[in-house]
């Protein structure tokens, strides 16, 4: 499934370009447009939910795409460390309304978040 006038989808179908970086059976990693790390990548499943609490109604695709942004750390260098993002619904900081995790490292993180 994917909606018409998603960006992500637009995006997992390349009619938007984007960075990939990697790809799985279930997902699609690309650079965030606006980084806010020295690395910054999504990772998105290749079906539209909305959000990663949906996500989770599909565990495999669910792992599948935590599997994913593990290997775009792993091959990101960030070894030290690094940290997975996912904004949910407008007051969590979601903008986009396809399920996405961020992938944030090459600095130290600060804690609280913003
Ligand atoms: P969120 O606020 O968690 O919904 O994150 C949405 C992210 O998508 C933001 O970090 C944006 O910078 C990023 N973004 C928006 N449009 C694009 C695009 N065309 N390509 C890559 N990243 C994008
Ligand atoms: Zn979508």
């Amino acid at each position: 499934m994917s909606a018409p006038t998603c960006l992500f989808c637009k995006i997992v179908a390349g009619t938007i370009p984007a960075t990939l970086v990697a790809e799985s059976d279930h997902s699609v990693a690309f650079r965030d447009i606006d980084p806010q790390a020295p690395s910054h990548v999504l990772v998105i499943p290749r079906r539209h939910v909305q959000n990663v609490g949906e996500l989770a109604e599909h565990p495999a695709r669910l792992a599948d795409l935590f599997r994913l942004a593990a290997r775009v750390a792993d091959e990101e260098g960030l070894d030290r460390g690094y940290r997975l993002v996912a904004n949910t619904g407008s007051e969590g900081g979601q903008v986009v309304f396809h399920a996405h995790v961020h992938v944030l490292g090459g600095r130290r993180m600060g804690w609280p978040p913003g």
